[in-house]
């Protein structure tokens, strides 16, 4: 049967990924099962989206309750939902104003925009240069493709939106040089996820918080894989005392409803987008927003950023011994259940072998095996996952 869904797969549906031979039919807890009911244990959670686990009871009721309330109604009304979701995600970040989009490249878009704003009501001039970050990965959109610094994604769509120039992670220097009186942003990852686990590290944060600073230059952090939770801090950069004054969510924010926001400080928020400026159909609808603002509920009576701390340690642990272990596994890298192992050759071989043996696993790049497993994973799982990686490894 499977066989068949996926030839019919292969023909109606566009060829924009090269899918694993699997069609997965149902999730629980930390396990996937296929359609031959093979059970699969997941340390890919959709690319860190389903943080919660399959099958959450508490977050599968509440989605069954507004479906049969009320799904959609326009941003032209207000509606529950989104007030509740708004409220907490403001206090789990200390930012001001909050904007539902559906997903995370669309978040990316309205962060441009809102900066592009921000400094056009400053000097009324539409020159403005926005500074990414080379590795980085933002989204498809074209203004998201915009400020990705990585050429296979970007090449065939030129041209861009235009005037994005690219620093490098970590380097202080880089980003300086690029300075000037038309540079109205700074975007980056705090940890950049597609582009190879690479964290920000704290003094070049800081240091670019202070230019912005001085420069009114607004930074933008992206915290569509790395935040919510996945680090061990509810965003990435509570851990550096770093605050943005925009940020994007998506991924986690719903655990599988597509939703994503940007959110602002009031300053910003108060001198960018005003009504008519931005909208959406879909974006903050009460299914949605349910959708986040139970998730954003049930980490906090899960406790799930202490869990992420113990699982974070007990992962690193794991991944480190790897390192020490085998030769052509060169460095781990990343931060809580964030992580990267690197390796001295392409992993994909690897990956489809884990496959068989019943663990997903996904890259970053094509000699990275990355790790995003559901934030309620335990320890036996994370061995788990260790004895059949290092079975594949051995093979
Ligand atoms: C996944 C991702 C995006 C894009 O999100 P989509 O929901 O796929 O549009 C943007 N930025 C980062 C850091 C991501 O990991």
């Amino acid at each position: 049967m499977m066989e068949e869904y996926i030839a019919q797969a292969e023909q109606d549906l566009l060829h924009t990924y090269n899918r694993y031979p699997v069609v997965f039919d149902r999730g629980e807890g930390v396990h996937l099962y296929d359609l031959d009911g093979k059970e699969y244990l997941d340390f890919v959670a959709g690319i860190a989206v389903f943080a919660l686990g399959y099958g959450n009871e508490e977050y599968n009721n509440a989605l069954k309750e507004q479906i049969d309330k009320i799904i959609h109604t326009s941003n032209y009304y207000y509606n529950v939902p989104a007030v509740e979701a708004a409220k907490r995600l403001k206090q789990v970040s200390g930012l001001d104003r909050v904007f539902f989009t559906n997903s995370g490249a669309e978040a990316v878009e309205g962060a441009i925009k809102a900066a592009r704003k921000y400094a056009y009501l400053k000097d009324g001039n539409t020159d403005h240069e926005i500074i990414a970050m080379e590795h980085s990965f933002h989204g498809r959109t074209m203004g998201a493709l915009s400020v990705t610094g990585n050429k296979k994604y970007r090449e065939a769509f030129e041209p861009m939106i235009g005037n994005v120039k690219f620093a490098r992670l970590n380097d202080f220097d880089s980003v300086k040089q690029l300075v000037n009186d038309k540079t109205c942003a700074i975007i980056m990852e705090t940890v950049q996820g597609e582009g190879g686990i690479f964290p920000a590290e704290e003094g070049f944060l800081k240091a670019v918080r202070k230019l912005c600073d001085e420069k009114d230059i607004l930074l933008i952090l992206d915290e569509i894989q790395c935040g919510m939770g996945r680090t061990g801090t509810m965003f990435a950069w509570q851990r550096y005392g770093v605050k943005p004054d925009i940020m994007t969510v998506a991924k986690a924010l719903g655990c599988g409803v597509p939703i994503g926001a940007f959110l602002m400080t009031e300053r910003v928020g108060q001198n960018s987008l005003e009504a008519g400026d931005h909208g959406t159909t879909y974006g903050g609808n009460p299914l949605a927003c349910k959708a986040a603002w139970t998730v954003l509920d049930l980490y906090e009576s899960r406790h799930i950023l202490e869990h992420v701390k113990k699982m974070g340690d007990y992962l690193t642990d794991g991944l480190e011994e790897l390192v020490s272990k085998y030769s052509f596994i060169t460095e781990r890298r990343g931060l809580g259940l964030l992580q990267g192992l690197v390796f001295d050759r392409p992993v994909n071989e690897i990956i489809a072998k884990a496959l068989k043996e019943g663990l997903v696993l996904i890259n970053a790049g094509t000699n990275i095996i990355r790790f995003v497993p559901p934030l309620v994973i335990e320890e036996k799982h994370i061995d788990d996952m260790i004895g059949i990686l290092e079975k594949c490894l051995k093979e």
